[in-house]
């Protein structure tokens, strides 16, 4: 497919028509603005399609029978695997397809770091993490007797404490970061934490650095809609991330590993599907990405996602980034200086992502929701599935606008007048 906008700026308008969802009534009659992409994306047209098309014309159970309609989905779903893959410069080898980001930690922290880890082997994992990068190390300190740390944020620089980082690796046996924070908007500084964690790294049972360092997971959710992964050169051992976040509908995410780590964990959800031989006695499993994936797995998702991916592959990923990221330095510059107004995180920096978190010193983070919503923006609220963030920032909620490919510069300055006025009539 040839990439329409290499060189050339996006035409968003064009872009704008592919998103039915776009064109719907707000109740009050405003024109919708959708801000709360980094919780999930809308779909372009493309996306229904694919997966109305599967049920209609294809849909069959996978790697089961033999009739033509059933080795057409088969061959769909394996090819969509091999698609996303390729899009995160993977082979469909190392791809495990999971429900999302959460699905696909925990299927590190059960199907390796159970049987990998030993007692006293430390998780090394930040302040800046969702809770599906806390909890599930959480739960599985409390079961194996590992233990979790953290680096701290850096609230001077509203980054990872780097010094920190460094002496922390030199005890991990396994190290989980967050690539892009989904309420700062900053991303870390994942290539130097990989080469630390590999050259350093305790590894588990004390393993590195000659057996390799410690391994790195990247939670990648919030990177995967507006940067170019590329998994065969980044170094990592894992790398985690959702479909609905990058077009692609819900229900489906995947986890991508090293051939060498997915031969090293044991399945997590066992049943049909992901077996080799079962007899009575016991069970082998197959080898792969499939020994991972019991039972019916989501076919029209996988259907959906892939013509998602193609459809993003159209794009210039520098192109989308520096968009998402103009935008919301933009948003961010302009409610900084608004009275009563603090936006937490970084949007100065070239890197940064779609997401501007600000909260006000008076009004209630739901309330300017609310009125907000009246105005026809849609946006998150409350503390965005990371509690000891925003601990750490000094807050209970934020409010958080995020931006991604189909929003406009127009769309900016309408939020930061809605927001403008709302200020002076109420706070
Ligand atoms: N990590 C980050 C950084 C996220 O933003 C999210 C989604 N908010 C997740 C993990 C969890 O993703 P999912 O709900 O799709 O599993």
């Amino acid at each position: 497919m040839l990439a329409r906008t290499v060189g050339m700026a996006l035409d968003i308008e064009a872009i704008r028509a592919e998103f039915p969802i776009l064109g719907i009534q707000h109740p009050t009659g405003m024109p919708f603005v959708y801000l709360d992409s980094a919780a999930t994306t809308q779909k372009p047209v493309c996306v229904l399609d694919a997966m109305d098309a599967y049920y209609r014309q294809t849909n069959a159970n996978v790697h089961r029978a033999v009739y033509s309609l059933a080795a057409e989905a088969t061959a769909g779903y394996e090819y969509a695997r091999q698609r996303i893959a390729s899009f995160f410069g993977a082979t469909e080898r190392e791809m495990v397809f999971t429900s999302g980001t959460t699905e696909a930690i925990n299927l590190v922290a059960y199907g390796w770091g159970r049987h990998m880890l030993v007692k006293g082997d430390v998780i090394l994992t930040t302040e800046m993490e969702h809770h599906a990068d806390i909890v599930p190390w959480q739960l599985l300190a409390s079961e194996r007797g590992v233990e979790v740390r953290y680096v701290p944020l850096d609230r001077e620089t509203m980054m990872l404490d780097m010094e920190a980082m460094e002496v922390g690796v030199e005890e991990a046996a396994l190290v989980c970061v967050v690539h892009t924070s989904n309420v700062l908007g900053v991303r870390n500084d994942v290539e130097r934490i990989i080469e630390l964690a590999r050259s350093r790294g305790r590894g588990p049972g004390g393993r590195g650095p000659a057996g390799g360092g410690a391994p790195v997971l990247l939670d990648c959710a919030q990177a995967a809609p507006h940067e170019r992964l590329d998994f065969s050169t980044l170094g990592a051992d894992f790398i985690a991330f959702s479909g609905h976040k990058m077009g692609g509908p819900t229900g489906i995410g995947g986890l991508i590993a090293t051939e060498e780590m997915l031969a090293e964990m044991q399945p997590f959800i066992s049943g049909g599907d992901m077996i080799d031989r079962v007899t009575l006695e016991g069970t082998t499993f197959q080898d792969g990405p499939q020994r991972f994936e019991a039972g019916t797995p989501r076919i029209a998702e996988a259907f959906g996602w892939a013509a998602a991916i193609d459809w993003l592959d159209q794009f210039d990923m520098a192109e989308v980034h520096s968009h998402v990221s103009g935008l919301a330095r933009r948003t961010a510059e302009a409610i900084s200086v608004l009275p009563g107004i603090t936006v937490h995180g970084r949007h100065d920096l070239p890197t940064a992502s779609g997401v501007v978190t600000f909260s006000h010193e008076k009004l209630h983070a739901e309330d300017i929701a609310h009125l907000m919503d009246a105005g026809g923006f849609a946006l998150r609220t409350g503390h965005h599935c990371a509690q000891p963030l925003l601990a750490a920032l000094g807050v209970a909620a934020t409010i958080r606008a995020s931006f991604w490919i189909h929003n406009t510069s127009a769309e900016a300055d309408s939020f930061i007048a809605h927001l403008s006025d709302i200020i002076e009539r109420f706070a």
